[in-house]
């Protein structure tokens, strides 16, 4: 499979080269040259399948044969090594739990099979490849995690100091081995700015691999399609059944990868793009006026993004056409206010404690099945373990929430980062150290 850019889709570079490279030069991302529907025998079987076939068969029709099956099937048996169930939470309401990965996040999913991915691309090269990432908490926490002990791979994670949690910093910088965590005096801001000054620097080219491993990674979303496919396989009688989805949604990714599954024959009607009041797209889709904006604080932090990167992948899946776009595609958003009534409400009548992303995506689905009541099943995801957000979550349900044993395992490591300026020419240093 080649991958062009969205930018100019007239240009293809291999499979490897949208991997290791991460993102075009002319300011697009990568997509996959066909999206083509799987074959209906697929569809209909997905009940009987298990997840590994699922997973083979689905990354295999978005990645062509340039990952010898075997290959791929290790890969996914070992990166996606935890369930993803669904769970009944009202009658026609299931959420879809993405948050039993080892960060206790859905972004384990993408994090883990990118890393094997990449180790599996640079096995045969005789240099280490070094990957920078610059987070603002969670992005950093699944990277560290999925590469961790991945061979021929080394990882540098830039994380403002005193800007995360304890429970972020604890995730990041305890690793160790292939796994460096620099503390940076200064902003995520300056983390971003030293990563992509690095990644342009010649004298750091020079003298190794070197790459990111951002989000926008085409090989993050590729795993994030087959939970869609598994999830809906998982409902009694679902050809017969309208079901919708709702995306607790940031970036976008996420609810990018349901896109793609939805065109490779997946029936979802429609997606819902759920928002916490940065809005941009649910804007978008009321108006047909992409408009970002500064992003603004809430409770579900992880989706404060006022530019949402994965826009341009949406567009280019649509043509640019708004009419197309909204046909698929219904959007709301909500305050943190109406978060945490949520939250407390499915606590006290369903026992189901939700987190704060996922609580805006039941909300999202919640207010489309209000005005549509011709759909079976709503699924909602949710995206992050409540522990992992207690500091919110606990007030408003008036009781602790338990903190699942592989988070209590990382709380008791010793953090390992080392303290860093924010000057562009101490990293440099620093880098070219440990890039040789
Ligand atoms: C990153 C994240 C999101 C947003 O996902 P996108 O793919 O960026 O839209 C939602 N919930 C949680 C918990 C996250 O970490």
């Amino acid at each position: 499979m080649r991958f062009y850019s969205t930018a100019d889709r007239s240009r293809f570079v291999p499979l490897r080269e949208a991997i290791l490279g991460g993102m075009p030069d002319d300011g697009g991302l990568y997509m996959p040259e066909t999206i083509s529907e799987m074959p209906s025998s697929f569809i209909k079987s997905l009940g009987t399948l298990d997840k590994q076939t699922i997973s083979v068969e689905v990354i295999r029709h978005l990645t062509g044969n340039d990952i010898p099956v075997s290959t791929l099937l290790d890969i996914v048996t070992d990166a996606i090594n935890f369930p993803t169930p669904l769970a009944d939470i009202e009658p026609k309401i299931k959420t879809l739990e993405l948050f039993h990965g080892p960060t206790l996040a859905f972004k384990d999913v993408g994090a883990r099979f990118m890393a094997r991915l990449m180790g599996y691309l640079v096995k045969d090269s005789d240099r280490e490849l070094t990957i920078l990432v610059a987070t603002s908490g969670d992005t950093g926490s699944a990277v560290a995690n999925g590469f961790f002990e991945v061979p021929g791979i080394k990882v540098i994670v830039l994380y403002p100091a005193g800007k995360i949690s304890l429970i972020q910093e604890k995730q990041i910088a305890t690793s160790g081995k292939n796994i460096t965590a620099l503390k940076v005096a200064g902003s995520f801001d300056d983390c971003q700015r030293l990563v992509k000054t690095a990644l342009i620097d010649r004298d750091i080219r020079q003298s190794g691999m070197i790459t990111s491993a951002n989000s926008i990674n085409i090989s993050r979303l590729i795993p994030q399609c087959v939970y869609y496919f598994h999830a809906i396989g998982q409902i009694d009688m679902y050809m017969s059944k309208n079901i919708a989805i709702s995306v607790p949604s940031g970036n976008f990714g996420n609810l990018t990868a349901g896109l793609i599954a939805k065109r490779m024959g997946l029936q979802v009607e429609p997606f819902i793009a759920s928002t916490n009041i940065n809005n941009i797209v649910p804007n978008y889709l009321k108006t047909g006026r992409f408009e970002p904006k500064p992003s603004v604080r809430t409770i579900s932090n992880a989706m404060d993004v006022g530019n949402p990167s994965n826009f341009a992948r949406i567009l280019d899946l649509y043509d640019s056409s708004w009419k197309r776009i909204t046909k698929d595609i219904y959007g709301q958003y909500f305050s943190d206010d109406e978060t945490r009534q949520a939250i407390a409400s499915i606590a006290e009548t369903n026992g189901y404690i939700l987190d704060p992303h996922g609580a805006v995506a039941y909300l999202g689905l919640k207010k489309y099945l209000n005005t549509h009541p011709g759909t079976d099943i709503g699924i909602f995801l949710e995206t992050a373990h409540p522990a992992k957000f207690n500091d919110i979550v606990e007030p408003v349900i008036g009781r602790p929430v338990e903190i699942p044993e592989r988070l209590n395992k990382c709380l008791n490591r010793k953090i390992l980062s080392l303290p860093i300026s924010n000057q562009y020419s101490d990293f440099k240093e620093f880098l070219l150290e440990q890039i040789n």
